[in-house]
């Protein structure tokens, strides 16, 4: 703890942490000292872990990346972040990310962007790219994030890390503060996929204070990942390698692919006609379930509230005016836009249509094939500030990664080499619901 504490000191220029607090990491590793002395033994006991800023840590600074949450110390924890406690682990610090986790690229977090420290010029991707820059400079040997479009696999993939995001309703969401609910997911962010299932076994379970969290047994997700390739199914889909991939970027998946035929896995071509459709059908769903859970925000429970104003309603509307930054508010806008009595039908319950059209797409894909490969993310890393005033452009950058939350299904990223740049590429691959053990085998394989 205390060598990776000097790592984020020594490496403040890349700002992947909002908050560090050395005494209170430090005591709690003396705590894990004193439990190896006496022979005790936990999954993670004295292991420093960085938490994504989104995780509610009980006395913890937890901003979410956003102003509006500047002076909120949780009263609380999250599961998650009781269960890498029960785990004796380490709470090294709390990472940056983008405000309220929309984004992908770490520029809208209202604690400054995060640089990426494979070229310091770049982007570490989002919303979770604290973590990703933590992680990836060594300054924390593993992290969690959280993933809503991409938010753990692009990031990772822009970073060369192992990101997984788990299937909907395996990791708890209680204390992880809400995005789009119905997307949200908790998920490690770590150098090796050995790492990722052990922090996936601590993660992992029931929560009966989450509602859509689902009461299936946690495997031992480390037992099988050497188990040998031969005879899994492994698809290609068409709409993943078509136009607006770099051609470097497919190379590196080419590679991968022709990998994988070696050690014995069998390669399917499979199609997914509905993907083109994902990003409008996420930017849809996602803005209105965000328009809703922020609506928390004002002024008079906890957060930020504005100094002056004349009556309640000027109080709203001034906190939120200065404690949202220009990306949440466009999202609120869409939001509330598409949820209004005049226009719901038009786009949110077309949206939900288009939900279910997609997931069924993946569902046929899974009766020719085990799991799905293809890129993470259609770029390597990008310029600071190269997107920032085309929304759209940077909304592309989760264009394969989207729709795998708008289907519930569990993803990973994985390093697969560099590109002419030195800057890392990220593959994909998609599992069947609940397959995660799979998924962490046949991306085991590859390392
Ligand atoms: N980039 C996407 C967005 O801005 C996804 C973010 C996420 O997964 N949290 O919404």
């Amino acid at each position: 703890t205390q060598a990776f504490l000097e790592r984020i000191e020594k490496h403040r220029n890349l700002n992947a942490f909002i908050t560090v607090d050395p005494e209170r990491s430090l005591t709690r590793a003396r705590k894990a000292d004193e439990r190896l002395a006496r022979g005790e033994n936990a999954p993670l006991l004295g292991v420093p872990v960085a938490q994504k800023d989104i995780f509610c840590a009980d006395g913890w600074l937890t901003t979410c990346g956003s102003k509006i949450l500047s002076n909120f110390t949780a009263p609380y924890d999250a599961t998650v972040i009781a269960k890498f406690d029960a785990a004796g682990a380490v709470l090294l610090g709390k990472t940056n990310m983008d405000e309220f986790a929309m984004g992908s690229s770490n520029e809208t977090s209202h604690y400054g962007p995060v640089r990426n420290p494979w070229n310091t010029d770049t982007v570490p991707g989002g919303s979770s790219g604290g973590s990703a820059a933590a992680v990836a400079a060594a300054l924390a040997p593993a992290a969690t994030g959280t993933d809503t479009g991409g938010s753990i696999r692009q990031p990772a993939a822009l970073t060369n890390l192992t990101g997984l995001k788990p299937s909907y309703g395996r990791v708890s969401r209680y204390g992880m503060i809400a995005f789009a609910s119905s997307l949200d997911q908790g998920g490690p962010m770590t150098r090796t996929v050995e790492d990722a299932a052990l922090l996936l076994n601590v993660m992992a379970g029931f929560d009966p204070r989450d509602s859509t969290s689902l009461d299936r047994p946690v495997p031992d997700y480390t037992a099988h990942l050497d188990r040998d390739l031969k005879g899994v199914r492994i698809g290609l889909p068409k709409e993943y390698f078509g136009e607006g991939l770099n051609a470097e970027v497919a190379k590196a998946i080419e590679v991968a692919v022709a990998e994988y035929k070696r050690l014995g896995a069998e390669l399917v071509d499979v199609s997914l006609p509905n993907s083109g459709l994902a990003v409008p059908c996420y930017y849809v769903l996602a803005p209105a379930e965000a328009s809703s859970n922020l609506s928390r925000y004002d002024g008079v429970r906890y957060g930020y509230r504005a100094r002056e104003y004349t009556d309640l309603i000027d109080m709203y509307e001034r906190t939120r005016a200065e404690g949202f930054g220009p990306e949440v508010k466009r999202r609120i806008m869409i939001g509330t836009y598409a949820l209004s009595a005049g226009y719901y039908d038009a786009y949110y319950l077309k949206a939900q249509k288009l939900r279910r059209l997609i997931a069924e797409d993946f569902r046929q894909a899974f009766e020719q094939c085990d799991v799905i490969l293809g890129p993470t993310s259609p770029t390597t890393a990008f310029r600071i500030g190269a997107k920032t005033d085309d929304p759209v452009a940077m909304y592309l950058s989760d264009i394969y990664t989207i729709s795998v939350n708008l289907a519930g299904l569990p993803g990973i990223s994985i390093p697969a080499g560099f590109d002419s740049q030195g800057l890392p590429i990220g593959m994909q691959l998609i599992g069947q619901y609940f397959d995660e053990a799979r998924l962490l085998n046949v991306a085991q394989r590859y390392q």
